[in-house]
C-alpha cells in the first residue's frame, strides 16, 4: 500500500482509509472482536489511517483492534455539535477511549452551507487543542462543494474531507443538490492551498458499488486528492480493495451485492418523507423518533429511494 503526506500536516497516511462505520452499531453492529479484526486485518496490511465520528460509536472496535497490532494507526474523528463544551467534551472522549494522548485529526462532522460560522465555539476548541498537541490536525468533513470550497482560504483548516464519486451521489451545494465537477475544482483548489484532502463514499453509499472499479478508477484518478476513504464491512471487503490496488482485479469483477441491504441513516435523515413517496414497496415508515426507516422483509433493494433522498442519507450496505 502507498503511502502520502496529508497536505502540510506531515501526517503519513496510506492512499487508502478505512471507514470504520460500517462495522459499527449505526450500520451492521458487529460484535467487538468480529469489527475489530477487520481493523486490525487492514492495518496489518499496510491501511494505517482510519475515519471514525463520535457519533458512530466505533471506538471500542478501534481500541481493540489497535492495542493487538504493533502497527501504528492514523486517527480521524470528527463530532457533529458545534460549541466549545460539547467539542471538548468530544475529544476527551476519543482520546479516553481510544487511549491516545492524542487523536491525530479531528474535524467539524458535517459541515453545511453557512454551518462553519455557526460553529465557532467547537473550531475555536480545536484550534487550542492543536496548540496544546491533543490534536495534531483540524478541519472538516462535508458533502458541500461551497464549503469545501470555503475551507480553502480558512488558514486554521488543515484537511479537507469532501464527499465525491463519478456519479456525483450526493454532492450538495448550498441546499441544493451539487455537481461532481464543482466538487473537483473544490478540492483541487483546497490542495493548491496546502490542505490535506481526502474523500468519502467513492460507491455512494454503496449504490454505486455495481460498478465497483469504475467508481474507484475515477476517485483514483483525482489527483487533488490525497486518500480515499473506503467503508468496510469485512475482511472480504478489504481483500476486494487490496486486489483492486495491486492492479491483478480481473476487469470483469465486481463483487457480489446480493446480500446487501439499504440502510438508512440516521444521523443524517431530516425526515422529510420524500424516499417513502419513492418506494413503490411501501417499505419505508417513520419510526418513533419521525426520522424514515426500512422494512427489511419489503424492500426489494432497488435503490429508488436512495436517489430520492436529497441528503444521501440511504445507502446499500
Ligand atoms: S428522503 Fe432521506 S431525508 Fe427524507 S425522510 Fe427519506 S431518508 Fe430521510
Ligand atoms: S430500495 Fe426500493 S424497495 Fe427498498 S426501501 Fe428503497 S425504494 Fe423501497
Amino acid at each position: 500500500m502507498k503511502n502520502t503526506l496529508l497536505g502540510k500536516t506531515g501526517i503519513e497516511v496510506s492512499r487508502v482509509g478505512m471507514g470504520v462505520l460500517p462495522v459499527g452499531p449505526n450500520q451492521l453492529a458487529l460484535p467487538v472482536e468480529e469489527g475489530a479484526e477487520i481493523i486490525r486485518y487492514a492495518l496489518e496490511k499496510g491501511i494505517n489511517f482510519f475515519d471514525t465520528a463520535q457519533y458512530y460509536r466505533t471506538y471500542p472496535y478501534m481500541s481493540r483492534a489497535f492495542r493487538s497490532s504493533a502497527k501504528e494507526p492514523v486517527i480521524c474523528s470528527k463530532c457533529l455539535y458545534g460549541d466549545y463544551d460539547s467539542m471538548k467534551k468530544a475529544v476527551e472522549e476519543a482520546r479516553r477511549n481510544l487511549n491516545r494522548d492524542y487523536i491525530d485529526i479531528f474535524l467539524l462532522h458535517e459541515v453545511r452551507s453557512g454551518d462553519f460560522k455557526l460553529r465557532e465555539g467547537a473550531w475555536e476548541y480545536l484550534t487550542e487543542a492543536r496548540d496544546r498537541g491533543i490534536v495534531r490536525a483540524i478541519g472538516v468533513s462535508t458533502h458541500n462543494s461551497d464549503v469545501t470550497e470555503e475551507m480553502a482560504d480558512v488558514r486554521e483548516c488543515d484537511v479537507v474531507f469532501s464527499l465525491i464519486n463519478y456519479a456525483g451521489l450526493g454532492i450538495r451545494k448550498g441546499d441544493g443538490p451539487g455537481h461532481v465537477q464543482d466538487m473537483e475544482k473544490a478540492i483541487a483548489k483546497c490542495r493548491a492551498a496546502g490542505k490535506g484532502t481526502f474523500s468519502m463514499k467513492a460507491f455512494g453509499g454503496g449504490n454505486l458499488t455495481g460498478e465497483y472499479q469504475k467508481a474507484l478508477n475515477y476517485v483514483f484518478s483525482l489527483k487533488q486528492i490525497d486518500s480515499v476513504m473506503i467503508g468496510f464491512g469485512s475482511i472480504a471487503d478489504v481483500d476486494d480493495l487490496l486486489l483492486y490496488e495491486s492492479g491483478k482485479m480481473p476487469s470483469d469483477y465486481n463483487p457480489d451485492v446480493s446480500k446487501k441491504k439499504m440502510i438508512i441513516e440516521q444521523s443524517d435523515c431530516e425526515g422529510c418523507g420524500t424516499c417513502m413517496k419513492a418506494c413503490q414497496s411501501r417499505a419505508i415508515f417513520y419510526n418513533e423518533r419521525g426520522l424514515a426507516q426500512i422494512r427489511q422483509e419489503l424492500c426489494l433493494t432497488c435503490g429508488y429511494c436512495a436517489a430520492a433522498c436529497p441528503v444521501r442519507a440511504i445507502i446499500m450496505y
